[in-house]
């Protein structure tokens, strides 16, 4: 499989590349911005986007989502429960000083369970709320690979202190939904650097004395 990582924007959110080198349809993960650089990158493989999936609805993750539909007309997913922060779009643009972005209309929602496929690869939609309501995380079995939003980081884990954020949840979604995937299973988290279900298991503060 063909994976990009872009980190996109002023908080540099880990945009996902995914694409198929058979069928060439890919699937973008979190177009927060930089929508030009993230069409270079599938131009350059000649990728076709079939999915655009949001982990969840902070302006750094969905921001560049209208306008990559626009150019691709795939269809955006998004979990339903972060609606009401998606609707407050224009709120999260004024945080951070920033215009607001146009908004899209969110396509299909994606719910625990849900599967996306890419050429023989499945993308397994987890719901792990707590650093959003509709916060999800993406598991490629075939991959070994989570794609983790902002739920778990290398050594850190999301904020917890924004709206629709909650410190018992996030740690219940780490324990049950992430950290009972494989130790080898490499996270690519929405922000920073790469690591792997033992790593955190082992070196996670956050993750202690549980
Ligand atoms: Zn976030």
């Amino acid at each position: 499989m063909i994976h990009e990582i872009l980190p996109v924007g002023m908080l540099q959110c880990n945009c996902s590349i995914l694409g198929d080198e058979t069928s060439r349809e890919a699937i973008v993960v979190d177009p927060g911005d930089e929508i030009d650089q993230i069409l270079l990158i599938l131009t350059k493989h000649n990728l076709r986007v079939k999915a655009i999936v949001i982990t969840h609805a902070h302006i750094d993750h969905i921001g560049g989502a209208q306008k990559l539909k626009a150019v691709t007309a795939a269809p955006v997913y998004m979990n339903e429960n972060d609606a009401p922060l998606y609707d407050a779009i224009d709120v999260q643009a004024s945080w951070l000083g920033m215009a607001p972005p146009e908004r899209t209309e969110i396509d299909s929602p994606i719910r625990e369970g849900d599967t996306l496929s890419l050429g023989p690869a499945e993308l397994h939609a987890l719901h792990t709320p707590g650093h959003t309501q509709g916060s999800v995380s993406l598991w490629i079995p075939v991959e070994n690979k989570l794609i983790a939003g902002d739920t778990l980081f290398r050594d850190s884990i999301g904020r917890t202190d924004l709206p629709g954020g909650d410190t018992r949840q996030i740690l219940r979604s780490i324990h049950e939904k992430l950290l009972t995937l494989p130790e080898d299973a490499v996270v690519i988290p929405g922000h920073g650097q790469n690591t792997t279900i033992g790593r955190e298991k082992r070196f996670n503060p956050f993750l202690r004395n549980l």
